[in-house]
């Protein structure tokens, strides 16, 4: 990010567009391996089994065991063992700005030292109407008042777990660029990709990626048509640049539903869907989640 005094509102308002970076910074949620002083223990902890394997910066976790169910530690959450397909399971993730290492899973008084591994993410270069760089004045309350929506809907995910099993694609579609990269708009402001971007020609189907609750769906200034999912456990997913909406706020629906047309509004080059994943604050590689059941 830039940081001339000048580029403040500019970074700001990015930020808020990008819908975390002003609630949560990047680097609040890791502990490093160093700080950490696991407990010796002769006893054996529950057996766990995650996926991927290696975890990775900016990824996904699932985490499983036949035996174990309740709260767990991970990073400074507090995540939730639940039952599902024979098993207990919580999903969790990886802050893109942690470090590479061995971190702990506290679970049953019990540590499990999970490796992350580094992940190579790449960069690219985004030209987009300069009112998305640098937004004129006359936006700036709508933005703000968009920011308190959006904040909002982030505290609101209940504490229960809404969806159920797999997440899937959004879109049947091949996604174009990659969660991660760092990006560079118009040449000035640097900010990084926070989902998927799916190919997707005006009016595509976009379909809900696991059952949930609809906390947003409406027009905003960098989002343009946005469908908010609430999937419980401060887990949710997020769908940009629509241009109709199929759902109301308020509403549950169920996954591979048909929740929006995808379209080419808000800060957009040209007609996509942008897709992101949440957990508690920090975005998450996408398309690694949808494989984690498999294993
Ligand atoms: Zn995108």
């Amino acid at each position: 990010m830039v940081e001339s005094p000048s580029a403040i509102t500019r970074r700001h308002a990015l930020a808020l567009s990008l819908g975390c970076a002003a609630l949560t910074p990047w680097h609040s949620s890791g502990q490093s391996p160093e700080t950490q002083s696991l407990p010796s223990s002769t006893a054996v902890p529950p057996p766990v089994t995650w996926a991927p394997r290696p975890a990775f910066i900016g990824g996904p976790i699932l985490f499983r065991s036949n035996t174990f169910s309740g709260p767990a530690t991970w990073l400074g959450k507090t995540i939730v063992f639940r039952p599902g397909g024979g098993r207990f399971s919580a999903l969790a993730g990886v802050n893109l700005n942690q470090q590479p290492g061995r971190y702990p899973l506290v679970l049953g008084g019990e540590t499990i030292e999970v490796r992350v591994a580094t992940h190579a993410y790449p960069s690219s270069t985004i030209r987009v109407p300069q009112r998305y760089v640098t937004p004129p004045r006359e936006v700036l309350a709508r933005i703000r008042e968009e920011t308190a929506i959006k904040r909002a809907a982030f505290r609101s995910s209940p504490p229960d777990r809404l969806w159920e099993g797999p997440f899937v694609p959004p879109a049947s579609t091949r996604f174009t660029s990659s969660f991660g990269s760092r990006r560079i708009y118009n040449g000035k402001t640097r900010s990084t990709h926070q989902g998927l971007d799916y190919s997707a020609s005006l009016g595509s189907e976009v379909r809900a990626s696991n059952r949930g609750k609809v906390v947003i769906a409406r027009e905003m200034y960098f989002e343009g048509g946005f469908v908010l999912l609430d999937h419980g456990e401060s887990i949710f997913t997020l769908y940009m640049h629509l241009s109709a909406f199929h759902v109301a706020e308020g509403a549950s629906v169920e996954k591979g539903v048909v929740i929006a047309k995808s379209g080419a509004s808000g800060r957009a080059t040209g007609p996509h869907l942008h897709f992101g994943v949440q957990w508690q604050g920090t975005y998450l590689e996408p398309s690694t989640l949808f494989g984690l059941w498999d294993s």
